[in-house]
């Protein structure tokens, strides 16, 4: 059996990476200032660094985006984006314009850079490019399937490292190479600022050229048109493929998500990979996808992972998939009498909660027979998300760690 291969989560601040870390996350990757891709989920220098120091302390490791494809005007400011990053010591740099690479290589060597799945790298031979020209990883195309992954990795050299997307949203063109949103709302998806414009709901009309004014709407359902709308990628049924491949690293996307779709996301494919590393012959990918299935939003694709014929990866309908489950909070401090939970939405004594497990993928389900004010331990029968770090106390069923993330079932 090959390496186990690392999970690579998206993380766009301190408390999203220790979440993620939290629930099974062997690295993560954020933006850093305006020189990504997802410009909006870039964190702060510092608070970049904090990351970096919390994450080098536990063993793990943090790459920065700066895959932006850069007009001449923006290298100074790269240059000192470089620099600092050298300084905090990051793992890697994400980068997809040759004259990024080559800046990082001269001013930092040392620092590992790996392609970003922006450069679509789809075949060993673009891949050995980038690895004589210093890339020690390569951010795989999503448009490959399984053939073209493995014919890349029995090409390539020994020592360069592969990643590919394994969950989360895709693009409607070309892994981001696209103007839609930067043509809808002025926001330029290639230096990072995508307002996933491909997702919103379309009118559309036809007139009659001989009769100009007789206009007649052409709408799928009465939630309008979705025809740009991709599904997400889920290859949690193919994770003993992927990882007979012995690709180095899965990654999940998403930067702009919340931590509880970080870490319920992250601890599925956190045991779906153990638990086929410590027992092959019993992998049943029913009991992780349960899971995703609370957080996720969109219809589920392989994409072309298993077919590069697939023409099922569109989402006409804009249907919401997780109408059942809520995020309902996250713990602060665990007392056995009663425990403080920062609250994420409303709550309600006599709700019926869940408390996701870090490497555990049945969650503690318990009732919350009541309730205490955070503030002043008045008890109460419910509480509405009002500032910003409210909290509740409640009994918890087991013993819990600061940072376990609780979710709640909706009432209908
Ligand atoms: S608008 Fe959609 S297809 Fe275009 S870059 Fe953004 S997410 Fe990708």
């Amino acid at each position: 059996m090959n390496n186990k291969p690392e999970l690579l989560a998206p993380a766009g601040s301190f408390s999203k990476a220790k979440s993620a870390f939290q629930y099974g996350a062997d690295a993560i990757y954020c933006g850093t200032g305006s020189l990504s891709l997802r410009s909006r989920a870039d964190v702060n220098d510092e608070d970049l660094k904090k990351t970096i120091e919390y994450a080098h302390s536990i063993g793990k490791k943090v790459y920065t985006t700066i895959n932006i494809y850069a007009p001449d005007n923006m290298y100074k400011d790269i240059e000192k984006q470089v620099k600092m990053l050298k300084s905090i010591n990051v793992d890697a740099i994400i980068a997809s314009d040759g004259g990024v690479i080559d800046l990082i290589r001269d001013i930092a060597p040392e620092i590992p850079i790996h392609i970003s799945t922006q450069a679509n790298s789809l075949s060993a031979h673009s891949a050995n490019f980038w690895y004589k020209n210093g890339a020690k990883r390569i951010i795989l195309s999503r448009e490959m399937n399984k053939e073209d992954i493995k014919n890349l990795i029995n090409n390539i050299p020994k020592d360069l490292e592969t990643e590919m997307f394994i969950h989360g949203a895709i693009c409607w063109a070309y892994s981001g190479r696209c103007y839609l949103s930067d043509y809808m709302a002025g926001r330029n998806a290639n230096i990072g600022d995508c307002a996933q414009s491909c997702r919103w709901a379309y009118n559309m009309y036809i007139e009659e050229a001989n009769n100009p004014g007789n206009i007649m709407p052409v709408e799928e359902d009465e939630n309008g048109t979705y025809i740009l709308s991709s599904k997400d990628l889920c290859l949690i049924k193919e994770i003993p493929e992927i990882c007979e491949m012995g690709i180095t690293s899965l990654k999940i996307e998403g930067r702009l998500k919340s931590e509880y779709y970080v870490a319920s996301i992250v601890n599925a494919y956190r045991n779906a990979i153990d638990d086929y590393y410590s027992a092959p012959e019993k992998y049943d990918y029913k009991k992780y996808l349960k899971e995703i299935d609370k957080v996720r939003t969109r219809e589920l694709t392989t994409f072309f992972f298993n077919d590069k014929n697939n023409r099922d990866f569109q989402d006409f309908s804009a249907k919401q998939y997780n109408q059942e489950y809520e995020y309902g909070g996250m713990v602060q401090e665990y007392n056995e009498d009663k425990s403080t939970v920062k609250i994420g939405n409303k709550l309600l004594a006599g709700d019926q909660l869940e408390i996701i497990i870090p490497h555990q993928i049945k969650p503690v389900e318990f009732i919350c027979d009541k309730l205490w004010d955070g503030e002043t331990d008045e008890e109460i029968d419910h509480i509405n998300p009002g500032v910003l770090g409210q909290t509740v106390k409640m009994h918890l069923p087991i013993k819990c760690n600061q940072g376990y993330i609780i979710r709640r079932k909706k009432q209908i």
